[in-house]
């Protein structure tokens, strides 16, 4: 796509600012448009694929039209005259459904101009709300909004079945929208997305995760983006400040060109360091690992020198898609990642949904509060067939090399227990059945992010085989404060001394207990952290491939026993300013 250095004459240039989650530049064409109604994104359906495009969007008011028919009989519970006004407006729906102008509008659109199913409902719904709102009847042009009700429910439910959308981009795509879940990013690929930017979104999201491990730059956070999009027009996302810039100027897009060759300088330099091991100036070695959400991200993480993976984060093998993965499947896709990491270990944590990563394979949207709901380890362990059958592919895959299987979430010695209890089982059931698999049974291992858990490390440390600490969700739930809200994204804080002390307190407890203890949330991967975390023992980090240069680099510069010193002065500070300040010191650099 070729990106034009003119800005669009009459659409004003904006700079907006919002929360930086995955440091880089993209420089590239606006692809979704919200204007408080429907947002879609518009892309070409290749011409043997309009048969199914068409089909798609028949199946989808189908399921919309049995909706309509669910609502209408819950319904008929309420008052008499809410139940009469609304079966009214159903019905009228559900008129709208059948062979209506709306659809055959969208039909001819799909077939004729070969769009997608969400942009024809898109155009077709603007047609049909401007023809309505322009009527003198009051009556009448009220019931654009019915019309635009209706083509959000049509849109709602494509998007539901549509696995692939981005996958049609053309390159250089920036996506703006006002918010984007995990799985939607867990589509992205970054050949064809150059960046993007969401006005909902915090730092520690599995979203902005997910931008960092695909090396994207992106910017969440920023208020009023979806208010002042236009369609079309050149977007420049600097994921390093956080700024968004809708129709920038040629000077600005010149100045951004020259930081994004300066960047890309930066990361050559940093690359020669693969070779070299992570080991402090006095000789303390630190192993530096990758955290990968798709297996496709192995390659990612062995260009990037990691010396195994730290973390699977496994949930991902259960988004957008309709079917359970079996126990078979996992295998082999873990046995690849495996043999690819060549004798390095690799973390396979098991099933991880809830709170912001959703997918349609567990209804878990009515809890009342998700993030503290049925998740992570405690719904393998209400559904154990799913536990079993992700420890019987960990199994089986760690006769291919050296794994380790790690549990979500855990909060106490008895969900360990419990889990063990199947593990065992399913080691001894696969060796009775004759099942090709290692003489003893991988180490299975806790995720240290519940503060419960980080309080009971030393219990916990005695019975697995090893810790994991989880950062973000550590953070999240020690200071109350939801890591995907970015209205309390400024106090989303792990150097916060609570956060700091819970970690220092895990470490104790592990190096007591002798078990191996790493850190694999976020804070392992920034380089402001090396030093503290080095200090306080850690012997292993986890973090984004893209990161493992730069913390590399601040590994190779520290000296041990001054980042432990560092350690015991920040341990005896409880307030956060004291801390950046300690740290700052030692990084040499200022706050
Ligand atoms: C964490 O919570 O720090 C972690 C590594 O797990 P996730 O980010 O997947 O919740
Ligand atoms: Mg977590």
């Amino acid at each position: 796509m070729k990106i034009d250095d003119q800005p669009i004459p009459d659409l004003p240039t904006r700079v907006m600012t919002g929360t930086p989650v995955s440091p880089g530049i993209a420089l590239g064409i606006a692809y979704v448009h919200e204007t408080g109604g429907l947002s879609v994104i518009e892309y070409c359906v290749a011409p043997e694929k309009v048969a199914a495009e068409l089909e798609r969007f028949r199946t989808a008011v189908r399921h919309v039209a049995q909706e309509l028919k669910t609502i209408a009989e819950e319904a008929r519970g309420l008052p008499e005259q809410a139940a009469e006004e609304i079966s009214y407006i159903l019905d009228a729906h559900a008129h709208m459904l059948r062979r209506s102008r709306l659809t055959r509008g969208v039909e001819t659109l799909i077939a004729e101009k070969g769009i997608n199913a969400e942009a024809a409902v898109k155009r077709q719904i603007d047609e049909l709300v401007a023809a309505f709102a322009a009527m003198e009847d009051l009556y009448l042009a009220a019931r654009a909004d019915d019309v635009r009700d209706l083509g959000q429910r049509l849109v709602r439910r494509l998007g539901h079945e549509e696995a692939t959308a981005f996958a049609d981009l053309p390159r250089q795509t920036i996506i703006l929208a006002d918010e984007l879940t995990p799985a939607d990013t867990a589509q992205m690929d970054p050949h064809r997305i150059a960046g993007f930017a969401t006005e909902l979104g915090g730092v520690a999201s599995h979203t902005a995760i997910m931008a960092r491990s695909l090396g994207i730059p992106a910017v969440v956070g920023v208020a009023g983006l979806t208010k002042a999009l236009a369609p079309g027009c050149t977007v420049i996302v600097d994921g390093t400040h956080g700024r968004v810039i809708l129709n920038p100027t040629p000077d600005q897009m010149e100045e951004y060109r020259k930081g994004r060759a300066a960047a890309l300088r930066r990361a050559r330099v940093l690359h020669r360091l693969r070779g070299l091991p992570a080991v402090t100036r006095d000789g303390r070695r630190v192993t530096l690992m990758a955290n990968i959400e798709r297996p496709e991200e192995t390659n990612a993480a062995v260009i990037a020198g990691a010396e195994g993976i730290g973390l699977f984060r496994s949930e991902f093998l259960y988004m957008n898609r309709d079917t359970l993965p079996s126990a078979d499947e996992q295998y082999e896709t873990l046995k690849a990642v495996v043999e690819r990491m060549d004798g390095h270990p690799v973390t396979f944590r098991t099933l991880d949904v809830g709170g912001d990563k959703l997918t349609r394979l567990f209804d878990l949207g009515t809890a009342p509060n998700p993030a503290m709901g049925l998740r992570a380890v405690r719904l393998s362990l209400a559904r154990p067939e799913l536990l079993r059958a992700q420890f019987a592919a960990a199994i089986r895959a760690a006769v291919h090399g050296p794994v380790r299987v790690l549990l979500p979430m855990i909060g106490s010695v008895g969900e360990l227990r419990e889990c063990r209890a199947h593990f065992r089982e399913v080691y001894e059931e696969l060796r009775r059945r004759g099942v090709k698999m290692p003489e003893t049974p991988p180490p299975l291992g806790v995720m240290i992010e519940v503060p419960g858990a980080a309080l009971c490390a030393d219990a916990l440390a005695r019975e697995a085989g090893f810790l994991s600490i989880g950062t973000n969700d550590l953070t999240q739930y020690t200071l109350a404060i939801d890591r995907s809200d970015e209205q309390v994204a400024h106090l989303y804080d792990g150097m916060h001394p609570a956060v700091l002390r819970l970690i220092h307190f895990t470490a104790e407890a592990a190096r007591r207990a002798r078990v191996p203890v790493s850190v694999c949330g976020e804070v392992a991967g920034d380089p402001r952290f090396t030093g503290l975390l080095v200090g306080m023992g850690m012997a292993e980090l986890s973090m984004a491939p893209a990161n493992l240069p730069l913390v590399k680099d601040a590994v190779r510069h520290m000296l041990a026993p001054a980042a432990e010193e560092l350690a015991i002065q920040v341990m005896r500070r409880a307030d956060v300013l004291d801390v950046r300040r300690l740290v700052a010191d030692f990084n040499g650099e200022s706050i």
